[in-house]
């Protein structure tokens, strides 16, 4: 019986006892390729530890031109909600990290958990525990009296006790003796002592099978060769080590991600940013900026620090990951997000900024194209939120002209010199950044003014800010109309003030 047989090679998979045990679909016609997985629990949102972890188990795959698995972890049916795994689905669209499988959930897989523990309970690898809540509590008191580390008393291990019709868990056997060895990939030899580990609970009395024996079967089930997760994990690790062993199955490679910490070197918390991925997508973040980003978080090639996606696929390696727990710095991601913002080409800027610009509630049919917007303000906002806030009178009109700048700028000097441009200006005769600028020089020229002395004022006029980009592309973009009518307006401030002198 060559699936009874028992594996001899760790960490390489033997096609002829998998074949004989994975039932459809999990049928592999190629057992040496590299296989990851993504494992998130719906019982919250993907925020950016969790991202980072599937972004570190999908470039792996990536890498290797190999397979990329979604599970949804759904065991826990009283966390676990819809939503969470609408997050979870929306939040891997917008950063493109695609599957090649899934989404698989385990709730459709208590069949096949079934399958294993009857089985189990047959070959002693697993039995009926039938300890009440009172009982276990009484253990782990007397434990804790005792100073004893808390844990199943191991009761109902040597005795075949009871009718399974009677209300029970199940539990793994787990070995008494020895000790588990993680080979990590990022953390080094970790080893582990059986007897610390405890007997653990593979089904509940509800029916619902547990985390660590559902994580056990279904990483050997959907072959997966590497699996990538967060270090909260790692003392599971060895507990589903032995449950793949009970399996007589080959052991997936272990790697576990260090933490990702605030600057002040805490638990990354809401404060921090460990919000909804999706919020730094409403933020106006690049998904290709928070890859980069994310991916700096612990992983480094060189003094690199600006990557494009296709390049960290060609570089990445989830061995030179940093096993020291890395921190969560938002201004380095503005920055990082600015660098990608500027290296867009606008087309492609014009096409991502658009939705952010309607977003602002800004009518885009009476104002300028997103193309020219991208152009002008593409390199002078760290975020695309940020752009299409700066670009707002643009669109549309302002209330108040920001009272510093009209003070300092609109003074009774430009009050004949902003009266003759804005008659130039409202028949010149292609409004056009060239024409524009010719006019303004024209105009200061006729009034022994400098460009800029002029320039800076008709900018105060037309944006109702000190800040623009060059004044004839802003004039382009903001029209003749709404420049005309603005410069009009600026004029009659000038003149209250000259009134009130
Ligand atoms: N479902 C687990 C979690 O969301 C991950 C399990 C795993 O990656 O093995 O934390």
């Amino acid at each position: 019986m060559a699936h009874l047989r028992r594996s001899r090679k760790r960490n390489c998979f033997d096609p002829l006892s998998l074949a004989a045990r994975i039932a459809p679909p999990f049928v592999h016609q190629d057992f040496t390729a590299v296989k990851t997985r993504f494992a998130p629990s719906p019982t919250g949102v993907l925020h950016l530890g969790s991202i980072r972890t599937a972004l570190f188990a999908w470039l792996h795959a990536r890498h290797f031109g190999a397979k990329f698995v979604l599970r949804i972890e759904d065991t826990d049916r009283e966390r676990s909600t819809k939503e969470n795994v609408t997050a979870i689905l929306e939040g891997l669209a917008w950063l493109g990290l695609d599957y090649d499988e899934g989404p698989y959930f385990q709730t459709d897989r208590y069949d096949r958990y079934n399958e294993v523990i009857e089985e189990w309970l047959t070959k002693g690898k697993a039995y009926r525990c039938f300890c009440s809540r009172e009982e276990l509590d009484a253990v782990r008191e007397q434990q804790q009296r005792n100073g004893e580390k808390t844990r199943y008393n191991g009761k109902c291990r040597e005795l075949d006790l009871g009718d399974s019709a009677e209300p029970h868990v199940v539990r793994f056997r787990n070995p008494r003796d020895g000790e588990v060895v993680v080979e990590d990939l990022v953390r080094g030899r970790v080893v582990f002592q059986n007897a610390e580990l405890d007997d653990l609970i593979i089904r509940r009395s509800s029916g619902d099978p547990t985390y660590n024996f559902t994580v056990a079967i279904d990483d050997f089930d959907m072959q997966i060769t590497h699996v990538i997760r967060g270090d909260d994990h790692l003392n599971n690790t060895p507990r589903q080590m032995n449950m793949l062993e009970a399996l007589d199955v080959p052991l997936p490679k272990y790697a576990h991600l260090p933490m990702i910490l605030g600057v002040d070197g805490a638990k990354l918390s809401k404060r921090h940013g460990a919000v909804d991925i999706r919020d730094f997508r409403q933020q106006g973040y690049l998904p290709a900026a928070m890859l980069n980003y994310l991916a700096r978080l612990g992983w480094s090639h060189k003094d690199q620090e600006i990557f494009s996606v296709d390049e960290m696929i060609g570089l990445f390696d989830v061995s030179d990951v940093n096993s020291s727990p890395s921190a969560f710095d938002p201004e380095k991601l503005r920055w990082l997000n600015q660098q990608h913002l500027i290296a867009m080409p606008v087309a492609e800027l014009a096409s991502v900024l658009e939705p952010y610009l309607v977003a602002e509630g800004y009518d885009l049919s009476a104002g300028p194209a997103p193309a020219l917007v991208a152009e002008a303000y593409g390199k002078r906002a760290t975020t695309l939120t940020e752009l299409a806030q700066k670009c707002r009178y643009c669109y549309q009109d302002f209330d108040e002209i920001d009272q510093v700048a009209a003070k300092k700028n609109l003074r009774p000097v430009v009050l004949a010199p902003m009266n003759d441009l804005r008659e130039r200006l409202q028949v010149l005769e292609s409004w056009s950044r060239d024409g524009i600028a010719e006019a303004i020089e024209s105009c200061a020229a006729a009034h022994g003014m400098k460009m800029g002395k002029l320039g800076q004022p008709l900018r105060v006029a037309v944006t109702g800010e000190s800040v623009s980009p060059p004044i004839d592309i802003t004039l382009e973009l903001i029209g003749r109309r709404r420049s005309v009518d603005r410069i009009r307006h600026a004029i009659t401030l000038i003149e209250k003030r000259v009134a009130a002198d």
